[in-house]
């Protein structure tokens, strides 16, 4: 056959990738550097990223750095171990397991709603549908923000009532992170069904804006992608900015990329992407009623206060947000002794910046804004078994029914 007869069919081949991307051997190790030094080594480490997967970043002597390794980098990176002393431990042996033990999302309808598994994005909007028709007058829809493949950005606005200030529940923003639109949704139904009398309180005493899923093309991806983290808007050489380094407080002013192949790219610009420009307007518009603003992620298991930029610049409330926050944790570790950190963004983890709580209590002078760092300590990371969904639900809804009742006790 001539050569040339072979191109038509090349050039017909799809170059849009549908089948699932698998991890089979790729291993998850967490490292405890000792030394400043062995911190900075694997902070030039992930800024070099060739091939590494980040999944907590290097911040303190001490403190654990979880790598994905692919299995062709294996001995490179014992290599990298043995001749920097690093202690390391293999936390996950085969990445591919725990993804199929979570079995992959399947479409369900509304009715079929529930916290045994994930669900896929269509899954969580068709349920939000069904909210509104079920509870008419307490439930009503929003349409936050548009992304990058011309998605809406859903949420639901739920009010008992005229006159009550406003409190904004996001997550999502990091695709991969599954556990954190689960968990909202989680708290979302509690809040509309629960008897119990201080969940009851607190869902009352404010307009509460739920949206589980504000990066919803990252987030649908991750059907093909497990571990994608950023948007799906194509750069130059590489696809998606990371939303939570996108924001207009402080853009760019460390723990951010310019590359765009980082997992941790900030954008061209400070709000360069549709999502966090639509979503920031929406949020800008209501803003004034707003007394408080939750970011849901995973992992590591921290409450984290603004801000994440610089040491000295804390919010107005700094010392509240603390006593707050310990509450929250408190009540967060009584029903199954799950343990949080509690602190600044930039003392618990390592400095970033343009995130989005850091936007709302900076820009808008809100007065509670805490990012979630959900279940759990490395274990799994973010392939969190769907076991683990209703007891993360659980006691995150113990924390922040905590939260804004020690909010409200110390205000009145
Ligand atoms: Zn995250």
């Amino acid at each position: 056959m001539k050569p040339f007869l072979l191109l038509p069919l090349l050039v017909m081949i799809p170059l849009i990738a549908t089948s699932k991307i698998r991890f089979d051997n790729y291993q998850v190790y967490q490292i405890i550097p000792n030394t400043l030094e062995q911190v900075n080594i694997l902070r030039e480490l992930e800024e070099n990223s060739q091939g590494y997967d980040f999944w907590t970043d290097a911040s303190k002597p001490g403190q654990p750095v979880d790598i994905m390794v692919p299995p062709h980098l294996k001995y490179n990176f014992l290599d990298f171990l043995n001749l920097q002393k690093l202690n390391a431990g293999v936390w996950i042996e085969n990445v591919q397991k725990l993804i199929d033990d979570e079995k992959s999302q399947v479409s369900r309808r509304a009715e079929d709603f529930n916290w045994k598994e994930y669900h896929t994005l269509e899954t969580i909007n068709a349920w939000l549908d069904s909210l509104v028709e079920r509870y008419p007058g307490i439930v009503t829809p929003i349409v936050g923000g548009r992304s990058y493949e011309g998605r809406e950005i859903r949420g639901v606005k739920v009010s008992f009532g005229p006159g009550r200030k406003g409190a904004f529940i996001e997550s999502g923003i990091h695709a991969r992170e599954w556990i954190a639109p689960a968990t909202v949704t989680y708290i979302l139904n509690e809040f509309l069904n629960s008897k119990d009398a201080s969940v009851r309180a607190v869902a009352e005493s404010r307009d509460w804006y739920f949206f589980p899923s504000i990066n919803p093309d990252g987030y649908a991806y991750t059907q093909i992608d497990r571990m994608w983290r950023k948007n799906r808007r194509p750069y130059k050489q590489c696809v998606g900015v990371d939303l939570n380094r996108n924001w207009d407080y402080h853009w760019m002013e460390g723990g951010a990329s310019s590359d765009e192949c980082s997992t941790t790219f900030a954008g061209g610009s400070a709000f360069s992407e549709i999502e966090t420009k639509s979503l920031s307007e929406y949020i800008t518009s209501v803003a004034d009623t707003l007394d408080t603003y939750l970011a849901f992620h995973s992992y590591s298991q921290y409450l984290l206060i603004p801000f994440s930029h610089d040491e000295s610049a804390v919010p107005e409330n700094n010392d509240e947000l603390h006593q707050i926050g310990k509450a929250a944790a408190e009540s967060l570790s009584v029903r199954y002794g799950t343990n949080y950190t509690v602190g600044n963004w930039i003392n618990v983890l390592y400095i970033s910046s343009g995130v989005s709580v850091d936007w709302v209590v900076g820009t808008h002078q809100r007065r509670l804004g805490y990012t979630y760092e959900l279940r759990d300590e490395g274990q799994h990371g973010f392939l969190l078994p769907p076991e683990q969904i209703i007891p993360t639900g659980e006691e995150t809804l113990d924390s922040l029914v905590r939260m804004i009742s020690e909010a409200d006790y110390h205000r009145n």
